[in-house]
């Protein structure tokens, strides 16, 4: 899905839609699209540089680091990035500080929109995704969904501790 940049009017150019992007380029583990993503993007260009200022609305399923279930995870974010042209950007390549390295090119004069929407959503995934901030995770000795119920580890550490109490008594 590429947008041309001469179709970038002095006005800028307003897109939005809802479309069914690939799993396979979200960059955690196991998460896949649940729903279509929806974005709305401005361009405008600067000069050589062209601004894209936008909002996208989706839903992923993730694993839950502590807990290993599936959960999903609702993204509604806005993004206000520069483009820059790949060419530009090679002939000063030596000047180039490592923010602006981080600046997505386009080239031949085409924008990868896809390749922008996907940035954004892998960029709004936390790192070590949880399903609630407290997920109590699994047992290390039974593997239970501490989530769930307690697991008879957590019994049978509690009858020890309790038996140790009383034999320090
Ligand atoms: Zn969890
Ligand atoms: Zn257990």
């Amino acid at each position: 899905m590429t947008i041309n940049v001469n179709r970038i009017a002095e006005q800028g150019l307003a897109l939005n839609d809802t479309i069914d992007l690939d799993s396979t380029h979200l960059l955690e583990d196991e998460s896949f699209f649940v729903e279509g993503l929806n974005y709305q993007i401005f361009f405008k260009r600067e000069n050589q540089r062209i601004q894209a200022q936008g909002k996208i609305k989706t839903t992923i399923s993730l694993v839950c680091v502590r807990c290993l279930e599936q959960f999903e995870l609702k993204i509604n974010s806005r993004f206000d990035i520069i483009l820059f042209p790949k060419e530009l950007v090679n002939v000063r390549s030596t000047s180039l500080d490592e923010e602006e390295l981080e600046y997505i090119f386009f080239e031949n004069d085409q924008i990868d929109l896809e390749k922008i929407l996907i940035e954004q959503v892998n960029l709004f995934i936390p790192f070590k995704p949880v399903c609630n901030p407290d997920c109590k995770g699994i047992c290390p000795g039974c593997g239970a969904n501490l989530n769930r119920s307690a697991c008879p580890c957590e019994e049978s550490k509690n009858e020890i501790k309790f038996l140790f109490e009383k034999v320090k008594r």
